[in-house]
């Protein structure tokens, strides 16, 4: 394994699936599951940040009347829903999980202190750290940024739906082509959208590079956790 410290950034919106019919579709959680636990099974130890926006974003907010900094909240509180939902389905395959708050909620789970994140990690256990860093105007990716940071995690791997950075959006630009591999300066000159500009920076001024691949390809995430070429790596 190249990496002995990972921390994965999943969206929340990935975890609605294909068909988008549902919030959570049990399908993404159950592949997910299978995905992580045989990167865990490798002794690499995981940290998971999860995103919001498959219940609410709070750029949302305003279009419904609701105020911006309230509709940052409850971004943050949808990220401990998607977090518990993920929990529930990595116990369900047998891994030791913590879920641990940015916004205190003792009932349902841990408030996030590094130091006992750090602890969880070293005894296999899987972290995800749900709220957000606990603050309006920022964004999970922002979180996945600093967590990492703050747990010495070796890498941040952004999975997505794309398998990787591309010269223009795959999606509209059929002749695009992917990036293997990225330094910060040449993300950053180019304009390319990897993370939001807090995020970036964070990873920039740590030197912690970050890896942009298909969370939904079979077995990648284990390829990416050992090294292989899978993705686009920006450092
Ligand atoms: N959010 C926040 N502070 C944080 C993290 C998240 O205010 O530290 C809010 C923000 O409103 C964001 C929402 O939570 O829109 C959901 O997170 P995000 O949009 O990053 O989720 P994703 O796009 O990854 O599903």
């Amino acid at each position: 394994m190249k990496y002995k410290r990972i921390l994965l950034k999943l969206s929340g919106e990935a975890l609605q699936g294909k068909n988008k019919t549902t919030n959570i579709d049990p399908a993404v959680l159950e592949q997910y599951s299978e995905e992580i636990k045989a990167v865990r099974e490798q002794g690499v130890e995981i940290a998971i940040v999860i995103g919001g926006g498959n219940i609410f974003r709070g750029g949302q907010a305003e279009a419904l009347g609701i105020d911006r900094v309230q509709g940052d909240y409850m971004g943050m509180l949808a990220t401990v829903v998607n977090g518990m939902a993920l929990q529930s389905a990595l116990e369900r395959h047998g891994m030791y999980t913590r879920l641990m708050s940015g916004i205190k909620m003792e009932q349902v789970c841990e408030p996030f202190i590094r130091r006992r994140a750090i602890r969880h990690l070293e005894k296999g256990r899987i972290v995800i750290f749900g709220a957000g860093i606990g603050n309006p105007y920022f964004t999970t990716d922002s979180t996945a940024a600093l967590r990492a940071i703050e747990t010495q995690s070796n890498v941040v791997l952004k999975g997505t739906r794309v398998d990787g950075v591309y010269t223009a959006d795959p999606e509209k630009v059929p002749t695009a082509t992917r990036y293997q591999k990225l330094s910060f300066q040449e993300a950053y000159e180019k304009n390319l959208n990897i993370m939001d500009m807090t995020a970036f920076t964070l990873c920039m001024e740590n030197k912690l590079p970050i890896i942009v691949f298909d969370m939904n390809k079979k077995g990648n995430l284990l390829k990416v956790a050992k090294g292989e070429e899978a993705g686009t790596l920006i450092s």
